[in-house]
């Protein structure tokens, strides 16, 4: 059924506690964990609890939950201190724009300077 968590997804396993992650934020629909190769000096990812594989896929099934995953990502920012000095919400969405997990998240970035267009 859709949205339901998948035995063979990395991120199904991180929000459901089965595999440890550095969890820094959770709601009753979404988990933030530090992202474990970290690109930026803040970088957490933002997963739904619900198992779909990509933003686009999360939004059109379940816009609140799209909701809620942006809504954790501004928290993250406001709690790790990037909200004042700008951060950027990422959703690669697709092998060819760089996904490599196909459970939907937010990366959260911030930290530096980034620099655009995004490489
Ligand atoms: O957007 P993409 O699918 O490439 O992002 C997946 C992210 O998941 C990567 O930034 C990678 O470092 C992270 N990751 C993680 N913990 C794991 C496996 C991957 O934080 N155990």
């Amino acid at each position: 059924m859709a949205g339901e968590p998948q035995a063979d997804c990395l991120f199904c396993k991180i929000a459901s506690g089965k595999v440890p992650a550095t969890v820094v934020r959770e709601t009753d629909t979404t988990v933030a964990f530090q992202d474990i190769n970290p690109q930026a000096p803040t970088h957490v990812l933002v997963v739904p609890k619900a198992h779909y594989p990509d933003a686009a896929s999360l939004a059109a099934a379940e816009p609140q939950i799209a909701a809620d995953v942006l809504c954790a990502a501004e928290e993250v920012a406001a709690m790790t201190g990037i909200k004042e000095t700008g951060f950027r919400i990422v959703f690669n969405t697709g092998a060819g724009a760089g996904q490599t997990v196909f459970h939907a998240h937010a990366h959260v970035l911030g930290g530096r300077s980034l620099n655009w267009p995004p490489g």
